[in-house]
Order: structure tokens, then C-alpha cells, then sequence
């Protein structure tokens, strides 16, 4: 059955980028036997623009009946006066809301001609390859909240007789643990067949369900090595040792820090692609850099991080991981042939603008 993609190019170097996605997508139908449709709809500042809102109602009904969402950015310095609710990035959050996509999987891998773009010696990060599988719905972010004067508050030993006092819950159900475990032992058996789940187990009640939850559902994963980590050690690890990770599966405000963290370790941000999955396997695909308004309109975008995240598509809702494979080794071969965007090149470099680098991974696939 044809399956449906929604492509939603947003703001700034949104529209640079998406172009470049389209082309790969029409060659792997074309060619390749991918059997695929698509439409595209305004986002963020460019919904604001057309609709009076950025997630307009059109929108998120053609994002309800997608299988697969192709986000490219949005924001820009034009829309930041605007009053929160109409802010772009609301047309993100109200998708993510909509679709119930609970889990984000951010790869951090850096190609080893890239290697001295990290703040790791190169010898460290060559070739790194790990994934971070963060829960996105649940945890403190989204648990119960409370501010206001309390009286005899205590810290440590000393009783504060009145204190402004703010409260963040951290809770977890079972139900939610299971769920981002599964999906995390599912795409450590797309990768490495490793997985390690990060939590505070001996301090919180929280990281103490997590944990016996995880290792409940690795009974149904006994191809996956299963092993646990304090979040500290693993802040940690992630920085003394990274490629001794595959795939981490963490709770919604570590792997936000973990996430970030793991990113950074390959300099590059024009090349890490993302995605937010729901249980259904329907899934929102977007770089994880933005809008880039300093650069837009320029035609000098790095369009990778947007066809990684076609190929993290394919492999993830489109059941395609043999073309997911082909792009991925397409990009590998472009960059060890030299091609290099501005923001990848080194001082002096010779570099090339959107459309070419679009071209070139096209042309590598064959
Ligand atoms: P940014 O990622 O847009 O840009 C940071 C720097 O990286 C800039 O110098 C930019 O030119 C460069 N850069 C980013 N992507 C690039 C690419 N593909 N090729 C070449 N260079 C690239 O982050 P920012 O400047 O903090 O934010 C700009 C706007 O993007 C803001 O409005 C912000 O709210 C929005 N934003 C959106 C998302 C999203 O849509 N998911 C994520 C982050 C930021």
C-alpha cells in the first residue's frame, strides 16, 4: 500500500533543505521502488503567515493522516514578538501533543573525515555511532507542579519557618517505561544489539520502577544485551569513552541533557538527523538544528541532516532500512570524496552550496 508522507518545510533554511528532500525522495520512487506519496503544508512562522497560526487546522489534520512526517525547522527572529501561543515552535509541540509521539531517538554519529570538528580528540569519536532513545511525553516535565509559601520547611537538619518553596514531580507508570523500553530494544536490534538504560536507581523511586520495568521487558529481547547506568557515570562515560555506547534508552529529562550532550561530541549540527515515534510506528522525522536564520535564502545549507532523516524514515516507519542503508552509505561517500558544505569545511576549504551536496548524494546512491 502506497504510504503517506507530509512534508512540512517551516522557516528560514527549511524550504532550502526540504527541496534537496524531495528530490531524494522522487528518485528512490522513481528508482529505487519506494512506493511513497507526499504533500506538503505550512509550519511554525510559515503557518502564522498563511493561516494566522502555526499549527493550522489543515495541517495537523494532514499530520493526523500521514504515516510519516518530514519536519525540516521553524522560527525566525520575525515571529519572536508574537505572544507565546502562536510562537513557530508551538506547531512542533501541538504535532508531538496530537500524534502521542513519546519517543525520540537522536543518533550521534560522526564520520571519520569529520573528526576533528569534535572537542574529543579524533581517536575518541572516529566513527561514532550510538543512539539516544529519550522519553518524550512523561517524567518532570509533564508531572504535577506546585509553588507557593510553606511553613517549617525543612533543609537538612534546619527548619526554614517560611520559604517560597517550588515543587516538579518526577512519575512514571509502568505503562510508559515499557513502551520506551520496547522501542529502544527494537532499534538496538536494527543496530548493535546493545542497550544500556540510564537511570538514578539509587536515589529515586522512579529510576527503581524504571529499572524493574526494563529489565521485565528484556525478557522478550534476549538477542539484546541489556546493561544499567547511573545517570552521572554515564554524563561521564558519554565524554571519557562514547563509542562503548550502541543504544542508551533514558527518561524525558536525562536524555534531554544526554542528548545534547551526545551531539555535541560530533561538532557537527548540520548532520544529525532526529525522530519522534508514537506506538502506532507513525513517527515525526526533523533535523536536530534549526532554522538557521543567519544563513537562509543564502542556498548554502548543509541539507544532510535532513536526508539522514529521510533514511532514519525508511528504517523506522517505512520499513525500508535497505534504502535507510543506501543513504547513509551515500552520504559516507560523499564526504570521504571531500564535498563539504560551509559549516563542515575547514578554514580555507573549498566548499559547495545546497543543491550541489544534494546532487552529490543523490548521484553516490547509484
Ligand atoms: P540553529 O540550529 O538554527 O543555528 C545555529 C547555528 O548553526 C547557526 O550559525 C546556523 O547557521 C548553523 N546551522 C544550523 N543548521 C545548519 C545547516 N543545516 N547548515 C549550515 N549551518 C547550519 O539554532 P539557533 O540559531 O539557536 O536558532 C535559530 C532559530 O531556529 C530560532 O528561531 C529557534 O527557535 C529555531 N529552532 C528550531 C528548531 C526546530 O525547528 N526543531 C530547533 C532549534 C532551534
Amino acid at each position: 500500500m502506497t504510504q503517506k508522507i507530509l512534508l512540512l518545510p517551516g522557516d528560514g533554511i527549511g524550504p532550502e533543505i526540504t527541496a534537496e528532500a524531495e528530490k531524494l525522495l522522487t528518485v528512490l520512487r522513481d528508482r529505487h521502488g519506494l512506493d511513497v506519496s507526499w504533500t506538503s503544508a505550512p509550519i511554525g512562522g510559515a503557518g502564522y503567515d498563511a493561516a494566522g497560526h502555526p499549527l493550522p487546522p489543515a495541517t495537523l489534520e494532514a499530520a493526523k493522516a500521514a504515516d510519516a512526517i518530514l519536519l525540516a525547522a521553524v522560527g525566525g527572529p520575525q515571529y519572536d514578538k508574537l505572544p507565546r501561543e502562536l510562537r513557530p515552535e508551538r506547531g512542533l509541540l501541538g504535532i508531538r501533543a496530537a500524534l502521542g509521539l513519546f519517543s525520540n531517538l537522536r543518533p550521534a554519529l560522526l564520520y571519520p573525515e569529520l573528526a576533528d570538528a569534535s572537542s574529543l580528540k579524533p581517536e575518541l569519536v572516529a566513527n561514532l555511532d550510538i543512539l539516544i532513545v529519550r522519553e518524550l511525553t512523561g517524567g518532570i516535565y509533564f508531572g504535577k507542579r506546585q509553588t507557593g509559601v510553606e511553613t517549617d520547611y525543612k533543609v537538612g537538619s534546619q527548619i526554614i519557618p517560611s520559604a517560597r518553596v517550588a515543587r516538579d514531580t518526577e512519575a512514571y507508570s509502568d505503562f510508559e517505561i515499557a513502551r520506551i523500553a520496547r522501542t529502544a530494544f527494537e532499534a538496538a536490534r536494527l543496530r548493535g544489539k546493545k542497550l544500556c538504560s540510564v537511570d538514578k536507581n539509587n536515589v529515586l523511586e522512579s529510576s527503581q520502577l524504571w529499572r524493574e520495568v526494563v529489565i521485565e521487558v528484556a525478557r522478550d529481547y534476549p538477542d539484546v544485551s541489556l546493561s544499567h547506568m547511573l545517570v552521572d557515570n554515564a554524563a561521564m562515560q558519554l565524554v571519557r569513552a562514547p563509542k562503548q555506547f550502541d543504544v542508551v534508552v533514558t527518561s524525558n529529562m536525562f536524555g534531554d541533557i544526554l542528548s545534547d550532550i551526545a551531539a555535541q561530541l560530533t561538532g557537527s549540527i548540520g548532520m544529525l538527523p532526529s525522530a519522534s515515534l508514537n506506538e502506532r510506528g507513525q513517527g515525526m522525522y526533523e533535523p536536530s538544528h534549526g532554522s538557521a536564520p543567519d544563513i537562509a535564502g543564502k542556498g548554502i545549507a548543509n541539507p544532510l541532516a535532513m536526508l539522514l532523516s529521510v533514511a532514519m524514515m525508511l528504517r523506522y516507519t517505512l520499513a525500508r532500512s535497505d534504502l535507510a542503508g543506501a543513504i547513509e552509505a551515500a552520504v559516507r561517500k560523499v564526504l570521504a570524496s571531500g564535498l563539504r558544505t560551509g559549516d563542515i569545511a575547514k578554514p580555507g576549504e573549498a566548499t559547495v552550496n545546497t543543491v550541489a551536496m544534494g546532487d552529490a548524494v543523490i548521484a553516490a546512491l547509484g
